[in-house]
């Protein structure tokens, strides 16, 4: 019974890491991927439907129409073990950060250099989740999904999720459409580290680093540079890196000859956003209880915003002083979800 799960309180405010007020028409918990499609069927004469794992890469607009779902589905199965490598399916609702510890501890790798990247499992695969050096879709098997409006249920190929850099199919038409329920991971008991990320190499100073290593590593080097979003609200990075030709990175020199540029997906070239930004002078700057944080400058942090707007407008000045200076679009990481309107108290 799918009512047992709708909410009484329609309040998102303790489940996004900005801390917005937002307020949602109704809120239905999702603890099963079975009642996904009584779910949906009941949301529609309600308007619009929402997802939301845990609110970590999302702007929230102070009113949220129609059903909010929250993807609660917990579950960690083990579908397949060679000895070496084994495949693990994940509900939708499991932690992250809890997922990559105790596959670590498990001794399952892969998955260390995306430790400490808050959120739930079934949002990973939205933006390709990826830090110092690794993305998930290098570990995804399968995604499996059931789609809003016919509520057919698929298992989707890493090829049919079209995975790019802070990109899927899932950001975009008809793959917004699919609302995921589970992730197929493959990790490896063999699996080498991966040091490819400079600052991780240079902070463990060994040849030879073991996975204990490389998960301390990562997990120091996140906590130097970014704010805990319990104590102050944050997204992690707002924007996107750029991502250039070769053609138009050589442009990009020209205009500004001390640009670090660096090898990008696809044989293009990754230019910094937080070197953009900081070479505008925003680092520190604050706006409306909004400030970019002084640690690093692809982070805005919340100093006493309590709606999206001061957010939004923040975003907005430093994307348009970074495309008056050097001509490039700045790209927003979080999702903006809802409507800019006043909650009645
Ligand atoms: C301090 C901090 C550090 C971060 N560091 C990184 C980082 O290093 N790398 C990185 O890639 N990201 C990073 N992020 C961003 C964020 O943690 C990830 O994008 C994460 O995957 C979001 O998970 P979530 O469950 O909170 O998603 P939410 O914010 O709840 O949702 C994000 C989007 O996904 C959709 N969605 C959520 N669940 C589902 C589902 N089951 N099916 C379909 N759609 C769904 C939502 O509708 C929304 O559009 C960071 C964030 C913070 C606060």
């Amino acid at each position: 019974m799918v009512s047992d799960s709708v909410l009484e309180s329609g309040n998102l405010s303790g489940r996004n890491t900005l801390g917005l007020t937002a307020h949602a028409d109704r809120v239905v918990a999702i603890t099963h991927a079975t009642q996904l499609e009584q779910a949906l069927t009941d949301a529609r004469p309600f308007g619009p439907i929402t997802v939301l794992g845990g609110g970590s890469n999302v702007v929230m607009h102070p009113v949220q129409r129609g059903t909010v779902l929250l993807m609660d589905i917990r579950g960690r199965t083990l579908r397949a073990d060679d000895g070496g490598r084994v495949v693990l399916r994940v509900g939708a609702g499991e932690n992250w950060h809890e997922l990559v510890l105790w596959c670590h501890h498990h001794g399952l790798h892969g998955l260390a250099n995306l430790a400490l990247i808050p959120g739930s499992v079934g949002a990973a695969p939205i933006q390709n989740i990826g830090a110092y050096g690794v993305e998930i879709a290098q570990r995804i098997r399968a995604v499996h999904v059931i789609h809003r409006e016919t509520l057919a249920t698929n298992v989707l190929a890493p090829e049919a999720c079209q995975f790019r850099y802070r990109d899927s199919c899932f950001k975009h038409e008809e793959g917004a459409q699919w609302i995921i329920t589970a992730v197929d991971l493959q990790l490896d008991r063999a699996a080498p580290v991966c040091l490819e990320y400079p600052a991780l190499k240079e902070r463990l100073q060994s040849a030879d680093p073991t996975h204990d290593a490389v998960l301390a590593g990562v997990m120091s080097l996140r906590q130097e540079k970014l704010p805990d979003p319990v104590v102050t609200p944050n997204v992690g990075s707002f924007f996107k890196n750029p991502v250039l030709t070769q053609e138009e990175g050589d442009v990009l020199r020209e205009r500004v000859s001390d640009v670090p540029l660096f090898p990008g997906p696809g044989g293009r070239i990754k230019v910094s956003a937080a070197w953009l930004i900081d070479r505008l002078a925003w680092r520190g700057v604050e706006k409306q209880g909004v400030k970019v944080s002084e640690a690093h400058a692809l982070v805005l942090v919340g100093c006493g915003a309590q709606t999206a707007g001061p957010w939004l407008s923040l975003a907005a000045d430093i994307v348009a002083s970074v495309e008056g200076a050097f001509g490039l679009t700045l790209e927003m990481e979080p999702r903006v979800l809802g409507l800019p309107e006043v909650v009645a108290s």
